[in-house]
């Protein structure tokens, strides 16, 4: 019985899989069919049922990209000079001093907004590093622990590198692929993605309220013609009432001169945009406090989140490249920060 399960045994290992490992270039035995394996030196992982892929349509995402960039340039154009026309005649023509310091907050606002949009736009995302691979003896062992290989680039992908199908490259960190930046969001440019959407959002929160405090100074004269004489309060004089209120401002709407268009135009927009911006600014931020990116959550949802992350402050701060130097005055943080990295 022993006998027959040993002959068992060896034929199943000298008929078939013999397979030769990416990474090292060893040829490895494996006792059965495995699609997906380790190699026991350099620590490669290969996927036998991964096909050569097609990078159909690149062009196509590449093009979508730069016309929402572009798009989103022309944009921050307009409010930035649509705003200083619409809003300082009548800002200095109220107070001269006011006019000085929205000047000052102006440039401030717009200089970092445009320099953020353009660090996250046009700075690699993250280029994951360099390895040897391929012959035995210049890969060591554990070298290539758990990494993959891209097919869409011809070379190893390390565990913490995505492969983006719209940059078509991999990705260091990926956090996710922005159409309105035309980039993805990595190692690399996520600091300056976050300080955008920052940015953004304290540029649109100023520009509400100035096109509202500047509209406010132009906006013809309201007339309700009939409220006043109504006397006593129940619905159907409510429902007039609203109506009346309509009907008042749209046809003093109608009066409002290119300016004052300009005004409503910048305020509905800025407060849609402000609304956008702030959920996805909380989204980040929350990823970041938990320690992983949008798509590490996303496979982690996939995979039954058995990998963990602490979710802490020190997060946050390690993600800004501060923590040593906030931990110093809070020592409270230290210690948290000890009892995580154990
Ligand atoms: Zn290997
Ligand atoms: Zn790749
Ligand atoms: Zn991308």
């Amino acid at each position: 019985m022993a006998e027959s399960s040993k002959d068992y045994f060896v034929t199943t290992v000298t008929e078939d899989h013999d397979i030769t490992c990416w990474g090292c270039g060893l040829r490895l035995l494996l006792p059965s069919y495995a699609p997906v394996f380790k190699c026991g030196w350099c620590g490669a992982i290969t996927n036998q049922n991964v096909n050569k892929p097609e990078n159909k349509w690149l062009w196509g995402r590449r093009l979508r990209d730069r016309c929402f960039v572009i798009v989103l340039f022309v944009f921050i154009l307009f409010v930035i000079c649509g705003g200083v026309w619409a809003v300082y005649p009548i800002v200095f023509s109220i107070s001269y001093m006011l006019g000085i310091v929205n000047s000052i907050l102006t440039v401030i606002l717009a200089a970092t907004t445009v320099s953020t949009f353009c660090l996250s736009a046009f700075r690699c995302a993250g280029t994951p590093p360099t390895v040897l691979w391929g012959s035995y003896p210049d890969v060591g062992k554990g070298d290539l622990e758990n990494y993959t290989f891209c097919h869409y680039c011809s070379k190893p992908k390390s565990p913490r590198a995505h492969h983006c199908r719209s940059c078509g490259t991999c990705v260091l960190d990926m956090d996710h692929h922005c159409p309105f930046i035309g980039n993805c969001v990595g190692a690399s440019n996520h600091r300056h993605f976050i300080a955008f959407l920052f940015t953004a959002v304290s540029s649109t929160i100023y520009v509400s309220i100035m096109s509202t405090y500047a509209a406010l100074h132009i906006w013809p004269p309201v007339n309700f013609t009939s409220i006043r004489h109504w006397n006593g309060f129940n619905s159907h004089i409510a429902t007039q009432a609203f109506k009346e209120i309509i009907l008042a401002f749209a046809n003093s709407a109608v009066q409002l001169s290119a300016r004052g268009l300009i005004l409503v135009y910048l305020f509905i927009s800025s407060v849609s945009l402000q609304i956008g911006l702030s959920v996805l600014l909380w989204q980040q931020l929350s990823y970041i406090y938990e320690g992983k990116t949008y798509l590490g959550h996303l496979s982690s949802q996939g995979s039954g989140g058995d990998h963990i992350e602490e979710k802490d402050c020190q997060n946050i701060l390690r993600f800004f490249g501060c923590s040593y130097s906030i931990s110093r005055y809070f020592p409270s943080l230290r210690n948290s920060h000890k009892k995580h990295t154990k």
